[in-house]
């Protein structure tokens, strides 16, 4: 006598954004985009910075080289 029910709705309110990868084309997903996020593309790995959220715009993220030991 559970008065708990499963409530599994279908994803309705979990956006899910595409976009595609500038460096191989790949389609990334992302549950959400925000400006300024990273996302990894995985296909090629590349590392694309959100620049716009509507319409969704990537941009090849700056590298970061950090240096190592000296
Ligand atoms: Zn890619």
């Amino acid at each position: 006598m559970s008065a708990q029910t499963a409530q599994l709705a279908p994803n309705l309110a979990t956006t899910t954004v595409q976009a595609e990868c500038t460096e191989c084309a790949g389609a990334i997903r992302a549950s959400v985009a925000l400006p300024g996020e990273i996302l990894d593309c995985g296909d090629c790995g590349a590392e694309l910075e959100v620049r716009s959220v509507s319409p969704l715009t990537l941009a090849l993220a700056p590298q970061v080289e950090e240096d190592w030991g000296e």
